[in-house]
């Protein structure tokens, strides 16, 4: 189970929250993160997709309609479903809170919240869970720390746009695999990939030369009639900390 996500595909999120407000904001941070993002709309929904699909966390609103949070913790956990969960509460509702974390979530926010606190979180949760979500990718003398979005290439510092970065960091998470330009489109741009092959090929141009031309050529292949390539090595998976 675990074996998948550690080869690189993004971790999934199923986000449970009847707002569309909040579910929009919170999903598009979380896309723009390298997250998927699945939101369920109601507690029966959120059970139902919670069974069928597998998610590396949760993030569970508990007031909802048809069951709320508290009901989908209790059934998840009575199930031995694991998934790791972050639960939204009301302003001080200490109650909720206690209840919440005794049912089995694993850690709590306080709406209104901002943004950065629930992935500060999130990613918290995913790193307790063992190496699902490593702080700093590296392949191929590419460092990337994920927390400070911030880039080096054989030890030196590189300037990427936000939309550089999050082609970056798809093509490191899926190390080793063909990203079709369809995937590209679809993950980075939300968009349908007829608009956006050429602006892809462009962006991965720029990357390549940025990432020091020569040597650059050889980390990001093309592969013809589909898409590219960043070739794997063992050193995906980083503890933080570690040396
Ligand atoms: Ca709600």
């Amino acid at each position: 189970m675990k074996d998948e996500r550690v080869e690189g595909l993004t971790v999934r999120v199923l986000l449970v929250e009847d707002e569309p407000r909040v579910a929009q904001f919170v999903r598009r941070g979380l896309r723009e993160e390298q997250f998927t993002v699945d939101v369920a709309q109601d507690g029966e929904e959120a059970l139902f997709m919670a069974e069928t699909g597998e998610y590396d966390a949760m993030v569970l609103d508990l007031r909802l309609p048809k069951r709320d949070g508290i009901e989908v913790l209790t059934h998840l956990r009575a199930h031995q479903n694991k998934v790791p969960v972050l639960v939204l509460t009301a302003k001080d509702d200490l109650k909720d809170k206690v209840e919440a974390l005794n049912k089995g979530a694993d850690d709590y926010l306080v709406k209104p919240f901002k943004f950065e606190e629930l992935l500060a979180r999130l990613r918290a949760l995913l790193r307790r869970q063992g190496e699902l979500y490593p702080l700093v990718l590296r392949a191929g003398g590419l460092e990337m720390d994920t927390s400070k979005h911030s880039v080096t290439h054989a030890g030196q510092m590189v300037q990427l746009t936000t939309r550089e970065y999050s082609v970056l960091e798809f093509l490191v998470r899926n190390q080793g695999k063909v990203v079709t330009r369809t995937m590209l489109s679809e993950h980075v741009w939300e968009h349908d990939f007829d608009s956006m092959s050429n602006v892809i090929d462009v962006l991965i141009a720029r990357l390549r030369k940025k990432l020091g031309g020569d040597s650059g050529d050889g980390l990001i292949r093309t592969v013809r009639g589909s898409g590219y390539i960043l070739e794997g090595t063992d050193e995906h998976v980083d503890r933080p900390g570690a040396p």
